[in-house]
C-alpha cells in the first residue's frame, strides 16, 4: 500500500487526536493520510466508498450514531472498512456492530497500537476479499464487463437518481445476427473471441458513466444515463450501430457481424419501473429482430409529434380489453378429398363500441410493441379452446381450432406455460389445436423462439406456417424447426389461372409440402375456379371467402349444420 487513507469520524476533538496519535504509532514505518469529519450530518456516503482505506467511527456522535452511519454507508454501497470506537461496551451495540457491518468494535480505552494495527490489517484484508467476490458475482466471465445483475441494479439506482435529478435515462438490448452461424462455421473459441470484442466496441462507444454489460450469450445491454432529454438517445444508438460497421478480426479471419438493437429512453417525467423499462426495450429488440438483421428498434416516443396511424393504440387496446370490444370469428377449413369441414382458425376481430371496426392488421403490429399483444393473445388462446371444447361438449362436434401467435408470444416462456394450462383447463387433446406463425416470424434466428415453439410441438400441438411463400425461407428451417403444416399465402391464390407464375409457385409450394410430410392448405379461396385448380394441384386444404368468411361462434355453428346437411347425398353440393 502506498499511502493508506483514514478517516476518523469523531465529534471530540482530544479523543480524535489520541487516535491519531495511536494510528502513527501503530502505523510508524508507513505513509499515512489521516482525514478527522467532525459532524457526522456531512458525510458525503458515495464519496467515502473511494477516497479511504479504512474509516474508525465513534459510536457516540452527538446527534447521530457510528453504527447509523455504518448502516448509511452500506446502504450507499460503500465497500470501505468501518471500524466502530466506543467508549463503553454493550453487548447490545457489539452485536448490532457485526449487524451493521462494522468490520471490528474496539473500546477506546483498550486500544493499544498493536491492536489496531491488527485491526485495521485484518479490515482491510477482510474488505478487500469480500470487493473480489462481489466483483466476481457482478461480472461476465467471459468478457469481464458488467452482467445481468449488475445491469439490473445499476438501472435500478439511475432510475432512482434520474427521478431526483429530473435527468433522462435510456436502456439499449443488443443481439447479435447470426451468432450461431459464426459458432458453427469457426468453433466456440471464435465465438468467444466475438463476444470480447463485441464487449470492448461497446464500451469504448459510450461514456463511462454508462454501463455495459452481457446478459448472456449473445446478448448485450446498455444502461445510459444523464440523457437531458429523450433525443439524445439517437446519436447514442448510431454509435453503437457503428461498433457493428467495421469487420472483426477473429485470428487470420475478418468476420462481418451485425446486430439487432432495441431502445427505450425514458421521458424525463415518466416514472416507469426497471422491469417495466426492460421489458419495452425488450419488445423493441423483438421488433428489430423481426424487421431483419442490422435493425434499430426504438420504443415509440410518448410525445405529441410525428406519430404513427396506430401509435396511439396501445391505450385504447387496454381500454378495449376491459370493455370486451374484442370478439374471435371462426373460419372453417375444407378437406378437399371429402369436403368436410376439418378445421377451424380463430381471427381476432375488434368491434369498437364507437367508430369503424379495426383491423387485426392495424392494431396486432402496436399490440406486438407495447406488449399488450401477450394479454390479446393470451384472451384469444383461451376464448377459441373455450369455443371448441363447448361444441365438443355441447354438439358433439370435434373440431380442431387454428390460432395465430405473435412471434413476441412465441418468444416468451410464458407462452408455453399458457397453452399447457388452457388444454388442461378445457381437457382439450393438445392436437386439437394449431398454432400459426407467418413465414417471416419463423425466420427470427432467436434460440429461444426455437426452443419455445418445439416445446409447444412436444406439448403435442401442430405447427403451421403461415402466408407461406411471401418471405426468404431458408431449407434450414425445416431442420430446425417442428412444422406440421405450410400454408400457401393468398397472393398466389390470388394469381392462379392469371399468372403462370402463380400457379408454379402454388405447384411448388404443395410438391415441397408433401415431400416434407407436411400438410398444405390454400388460404383466401375467393372463387371456384380458384378452388379446382388448387384441387388440381394436389392441395388437399382450403380456406377463403368462397367456402365461408370468417364469422362469429353461432353464425359458425348455423352455417356448419346447413354445410353439413349438403354433403349428404341427397343435396346438392354448397361449394358447387
Ligand atoms: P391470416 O392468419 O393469414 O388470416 C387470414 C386472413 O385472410 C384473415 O384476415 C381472413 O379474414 C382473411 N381471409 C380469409 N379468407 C379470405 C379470402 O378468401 N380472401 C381474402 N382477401 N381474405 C381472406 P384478418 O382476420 O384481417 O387477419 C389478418 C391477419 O392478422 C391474419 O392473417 C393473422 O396473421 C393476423 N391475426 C388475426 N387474428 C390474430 C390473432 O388472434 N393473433 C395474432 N397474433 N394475429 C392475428
Ligand atoms: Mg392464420
Ligand atoms: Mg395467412
Amino acid at each position: 500500500m502506498d499511502c493508506m487513507k483514514i478517516l476518523i469520524i469523531d465529534d471530540d476533538e482530544v479523543d480524535y487526536l489520541t487516535t491519531n496519535r495511536k494510528l502513527k504509532r501503530a502505523f510508524r514505518s508507513e505513509l499515512l493520510e489521516i482525514d478527522w469529519l467532525q459532524d457526522a450530518r456531512k458525510i458525503n456516503y458515495p464519496s467515502l466508498f473511494k477516497d479511504y482505506d479504512v474509516c474508525l467511527i465513534d459510536q457516540n456522535l452527538g446527534s447521530i450514531q457510528g453504527l447509523n452511519v455504518i448502516q448509511n454507508m452500506h446502504r450507499a454501497g460503500c465497500m470501505c472498512p468501518m471500524i466502530l470506537l466506543t467508549g463503553s461496551m454493550s453487548e447490545k451495540t457489539d452485536h448490532q456492530a457485526s449487524e451493521f457491518g462494522a468490520t471490528d468494535f474496539l473500546l477506546k480505552k483498550d486500544i493499544t497500537a498493536t491492536l489496531l494495527n491488527r485491526s485495521i490489517r485484518f479490515a482491510i484484508a477482510q474488505k478487500k476479499h469480500e470487493k473480489k467476490l462481489t466483483e466476481l458475482a457482478y461480472t461476465d466471465g467471459l468478457t469481464g464487463i458488467a452482467n445481468r445483475k449488475r445491469l439490473d441494479e445499476f438501472m435500478e439506482n439511475v432510475l432512482t437518481s434520474a427521478s431526483r435529478s429530473q435527468t433522462g435515462l435510456g436502456l439499449v438490448l443488443i443481439d447479435l445476427d447470426d451468432f450461431k452461424l459464426v459458432n458453427d462455421s469457426f468453433g466456440h473459441l471464435v465465438g468467444d473471441d466475438l463476444l470480447k470484442q463485441v464487449a470492448e466496441r461497446l464500451k469504448a462507444a459510450v461514456r463511462e458513466t454508462d454501463l455495459v454489460a452481457r446478459l448472456g450469450g449473445d446478448e448485450f445491454g446498455i444502461g445510459l444515463c444523464l440523457m437531458r432529454d429523450e433525443m439524445d438517445i439517437e446519436p447514442v444508438l448510431e454509435k453503437i450501430r457503428n461498433v457493428f460497421s467495421s469487420p472483426f478480426q477473429l485470428g487470420t479471419t475478418q468476420i462481418n457481424c451485425t446486430a439487432s438493437i432495441g431502445a427505450i429512453s425514458r421521458p424525463l417525467k415518466n416514472s416507469l419501473t426497471f422491469p417495466e423499462l426492460f421489458r419495452r426495450a425488450d419488445l423493441s429488440l423483438y421488433s428489430a429482430k423481426f424487421k431483419g438483421k442490422n435493425s434499430v428498434q426504438l420504443y415509440p416516443r410518448s410525445d405529441n409529434g410525428a406519430r404513427q396511424k396506430t401509435a396511439r393504440l396501445p391505450s385504447r387496446i387496454q381500454r378495449a380489453l376491459k370493455k370486451q370490444e374484442f370478439h374471435v370469428f371462426y373460419q372453417p377449413k375444407i378437406d378437399l378429398l371429402d369436403q368436410t369441414v376439418c378445421g377451424t382458425e380463430a381471427l381476432i376481430r375488434w368491434l369498437p363500441e364507437e367508430g369503424l371496426p379495426i383491423l387485426p392488421a392495424d392494431f396486432i403490429p402496436a399490440a406486438e410493441l407495447s406488449g399488450d399483444i401477450m394479454e390479446i393473445g393470451a384472451w384469444v388462446l383461451e376464448t377459441a379452446c373455450e369455443q371448441v371444447s363447448l361444441w365438443r361438449n355441447h354438439l358433439n362436434l370435434v373440431l380442431p381450432v387454428a390460432v395465430n401467435m405473435s412471434p413476441i408470444q412465441i418468444g416468451r416462456t410464458e407462452t408455453i406455460d399458457l397453452i399447457q394450462h388452457v388444454l388442461k383447463k378445457y381437457d382439450m387433446p393438445p392436437n386439437l389445436l394449431e398454432i400459426e406463425i407467418t413465414e417471416t416470424a419463423s425466420l427470427l434466428n432467436s434460440r429461444t423462439f426455437i426452443q419455445n415453439l418445439t416445446a409447444i410441438s412436444d406439448l403435442g400441438c401442430k405447427i403451421t406456417i403461415d402466408d407461406f411463400g411471401i418471405g426468404y425461407s431458408s431449407f434450414q428451417r425445416f431442420m430446425d424447426l417442428p412444422i406440421s403444416a405450410l400454408k400457401i399465402d393468398q397472393s398466389f391464390i390470388a394469381g392462379i389461372n392469371h399468372s403462370a407464375k402463380a400457379d408454379a409457385i402454388c405447384k411448388a409450394i404443395t410438391v415441397l409440402a408433401h415431400n416434407l410430410q407436411l400438410s398444405v392448405t390454400a388460404e383466401g379461396v375467393e372463387t371456384a375456379a380458384q378452388l379446382s385448380a388448387i384441387e388440381d394441384l394436389d392441395c388437399q386444404f382450403a380456406q377463403g371467402f368462397f367456402i365461408k368468411e370468417p364469422v362469429s361462434s353461432e353464425q359458425f355453428i348455423d352455417w356448419h349444420s346447413a354445410y353439413r346437411s349438403s354433403l349428404s347425398p341427397q343435396a346438392s353440393s354448397y361449394l358447387n
